[in-house]
């Protein structure tokens, strides 16, 4: 069953425009403005639809302000930064780099929050779970678009599970012609369609499948790599280090990746329209490429999650919380938490992070 104001915009537009690509699909389906799945609640937790790492445990949080203390004074402590992190969701991993950032008081003066997220549902709850970490008269800041981002400092971002929301492109050769993925609506319901791909999109594919491979997925995602380029312009002017956490791969893989996700179950991209998550595999390798292609002296680097995690002391972080917990249940739970976040049949090695750094000459950073 799908969400019916959202189905209702979607045939509309496909009624008047034609068959929507798979990309601007997933755009509409989670960011339209008032019926979007991202706009409409909080789809988190084990009520929700999917669980994040910094919902699975504090201490994902924790190591995170370990990483951007640590950044900080490689960068030789600058007085002011923004913190900008993407997409915070409902605003517990923020609240808990904050929260952890109190050991340091110098860091605390130099840091001005900035959120970048879209949904006033979700900036309800990240002011809400802020609220007791912002000191008296330091303001926190919620932007839509990096435009936005203060002008004057150096900025440190991190985004976890963002990259993945932002939209890819489906292209395949068929019959010697590119044609991408589109959606149509026929016979009272919407289904897949190809159309002619465009030549600009053409280009971006034909790095990865030639067109004599016939049938073979490429996704490329020009969102992503916009909103890359726009904080690395930003970083080239003003200094930063970036931190980005989601599923992926170090090198392009052909192949569909993206997919649906609804009660924590996966289904059709085309079934619980409004009602499911969508998201798709990080390129890492094409974004790391990018990265390193711009000016400015930089540290570019990806782990897998469990060795990033492990790398920052996460086993002697987890000991402590395991020893001041209060019960064996809960002792129990702390274990299974660091488990699931960090081991390889979990989020351990599907999970990677991408650390960088631009305008600073830094080659050695914690966790890499
Ligand atoms: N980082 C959080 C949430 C991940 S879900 C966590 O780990 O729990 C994706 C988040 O990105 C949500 O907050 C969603 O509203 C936001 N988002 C998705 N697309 C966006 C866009 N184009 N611009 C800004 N925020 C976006």
């Amino acid at each position: 069953m799908h969400y019916e104001p959202l189905s209702q915009a979607l045939q509309e537009h496909i009624q008047k425009e034609g068959p929507l690509n798979i990309a601007a699909f997933t755009n509409t389906v989670l960011a339209h403005p008032q019926h979007g799945y991202y706009m409409r609640q909080d789809p988190f937790g084990t009520v929700g639809d999917f669980t994040t790492a910094p919902e699975v445990s504090q201490i994902f949080g924790e190591l995170i302000a370990g990483w951007i203390m640590d950044i900080w004074h490689k960068m030789d402590k600058p007085k002011a930064f923004t913190l900008l992190e993407c997409g915070p969701g409902r605003g517990t991993l923020m609240a808990d780099i904050l929260r952890t950032c109190r050991v340091m008081p110098d860091i605390v003066t130099a840091l001005h929050p900035v959120l970048l997220e879209l949904s006033p549902v979700l900036t309800r709850l990240q002011h809400q779970a802020l609220r007791p970490f912002t000191a008296p008269g330091k303001a926190r800041q919620w932007i839509e678009t990096l435009d936005a981002l203060p002008e004057d400092k150096p900025v440190i971002v991190i985004g976890n599970e963002f990259l993945d929301a932002l939209p890819v492109h489906q292209l395949r050769a068929a019959n010697g012609q590119w044609q991408e993925r589109a959606v149509s609506y026929q016979d009272g319901g919407f289904c897949d369609t190809y159309v002619p791909a465009p030549a600009e999109r053409v280009k971006q594919a034909e790095p990865f499948v030639t067109k004599e491979q016939e049938a073979v997925c490429v996704e490329i995602s020009p969102a992503r790599h916009d909103f890359m380029a726009d904080l690395l312009i930003h970083m080239n002017r003003h200094g930063g280090a970036g931190l980005f956490i989601d599923y992926g791969h170090e090198q392009h893989q052909p192949g569909e990746s993206l997919q649906a996700v609804h009660h924590h179950r996966p289904c059709p991209v085309l079934e619980h329209i409004g009602h499911a998550d969508l998201s798709s595999h990080v390129d890492f390798g094409s974004l790391m490429k990018q990265v390193r292609a711009h000016d400015g002296n930089r540290f570019c680097a990806l782990a897998a999650q469990g060795d990033f995690l492990g790398a920052l002391g996460g086993v002697q972080r987890t000991e402590k919380l395991v020893s001041a917990a209060g019960n064996p249940q809960a002792k129990k739970d702390m274990i299974m938490a660091y488990h699931r976040l960090t081991h390889n049949s979990q989020m351990g090695a599907l999970f990677k992070v991408m650390g960088f750094v631009q305008g600073y000459n830094i080659n050695d950073v914690a966790g890499f």
